[in-house]
């Protein structure tokens, strides 16, 4: 039993938390390979970092318990992590994957798991009889992002656990948008959970880093066998910083959504905005779906501006909100999914699933909610031609 009972106070205690030894209160960086052992066969328990590093093992513990899972498994990236759970898979498998999924899950099935006759199939996972009439004996599981990037499309989570459930079939859920503290896949019934947490559990654009969390034991096995086995595991001293970065996570995401919130108002009643996409907004689309199953509309939004607008004008001009990929950050970014995030799907692709040439995606950061109107209004002005 835990001396506490909310996820503010979890980011903070959760995990293993402190050192028994000199009652630190950060869990120290365990800088080392192996571990020495007093006899054959006789060990503390730590026997190659590889398989197990105590700073490592105190970060899953702690991801484990946010996520309401049962184990948590700390990778060298988000990839890492991504393909550690695609590795559950083999020959003539198929996985439906939600339109939209980050760039990089497209191209790693695309490009290297087709090569070893693991497929994919790209399906709206918003239209649930869609996604049901696509499984068929092969399919064995369903991969999907909620909001998905860059248009924030909105995936019922628990009709997809059912369709799952009746399927049995694994469901996966790249959760890295959201975070635990604004939303819990597993407590609706899914059973994987992964993280690029080189987003907004770090917090801070320095570190890379990917997490996955399981739902159930025999999973956490399989996954632990991987990790083991493949070696894309997360070092000590990363391990350290993203336990770091995670104690703030609760206060940062209140910050953030309360700074999007304010953008998508201010966007929306630009006369140079064509169009917002966040699931903050009451009109938008996914609104009342990702309202039952999020805390509010996260961080992350896109908007499109009017044609008249210059969109390279528009990011020249900006000079606090700096152009880059990635997101989750305390500072403010933006970037231009078509040529940058999404560049690897191919533009026929991009047009067809509304990743157009003129869409901005904005991860709006902890700044000072004036400074970030003013550069994003100022350079709207100045794209205008
Ligand atoms: C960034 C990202 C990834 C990949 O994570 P890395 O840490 O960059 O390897 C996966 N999924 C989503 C949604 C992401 O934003």
């Amino acid at each position: 039993m835990s001396n506490y009972n909310k996820i503010e106070s979890a980011v903070i205690h959760g995990g293993i938390y402190g050192d028994k030894t000199t009652g630190a209160v950060n869990v120290p960086i365990y800088q080392t390979a192996t571990y020495e052992q007093s006899g054959l066969g006789e060990n503390t328990g730590w026997e190659y970092s590889r398989t197990g590093n105590p700073t490592r093992t105190s970060l899953e513990a702690l991801i484990a318990e946010l996520e309401c899972g049962k184990k948590g498994f700390a990778f060298a990236s988000g990839m890492a992590a991504i393909t550690a759970v695609l590795s559950l898979f083999k020959k003539d498998d198929k996985i439906i994957i939600s339109s939209n999924v980050y760039g990089g899950t497209f191209r790693i099935l695309d490009k290297i798991f087709k090569n070893f006759n693991i497929k994919y199939e790209i399906v709206d996972t918003t239209n649930l009889d869609l996604l049901e009439k696509s499984i068929d004996v092969n399919v064995k599981a369903i991969f999907i992002e909620t909001p998905a990037n860059p248009l924030l499309t909105i995936t019922d989570i628990a009709g997809v656990v059912n369709i799952a459930k009746k399927h049995n079939i694994l469901s996966i859920v790249d959760n890295t948008f959201m975070t635990p503290y604004l939303q819990r896949p597993i407590e609706l019934g899914i059973d994987i959970v992964i993280h690029s947490a080189t987003k907004y559990l770090g917090g801070h654009s320095d570190i890379v880093a990917g997490l996955v969390v399981v739902k159930e034991d025999t999973l956490a096995e399989k996954i632990a066998f991987i990790q083991n086995a493949t070696g894309g595991i997360l070092g000590p001293f990363d391990s350290f910083l993203l336990i770091r970065g995670i104690k703030t996570l609760a206060i940062r995401m209140d910050r953030h959504v309360e700074n999007a919130e304010k953008i998508a108002s201010f966007l929306q009643n630009n006369k140079a905005v064509k169009k917002v996409y966040y699931p903050g907004l009451k009109d938008f689309v996914g609104y009342e779906i990702n309202k039952k199953q999020a805390k509010n509309g996260g961080v992350m939004m896109s908007f499109e501006l009017y044609e008249n607008c210059d969109i390279r004008k528009f990011f020249k001009s900006l000079h606090l909100i700096a152009l880059a990929e990635s997101l989750g950050g305390v500072e403010s970014l933006v970037c231009h999914p078509a040529s940058m995030t999404h560049a690897s799907i191919p533009k026929e692709i991009r047009d067809k699933i509304g990743i157009t040439d003129g869409l901005i995606r904005l991860s709006t950061g902890i700044e000072n909610i004036d400074d970030l109107i003013f550069d994003l209004n100022q350079a709207i002005e100045k794209s205008e031609v």
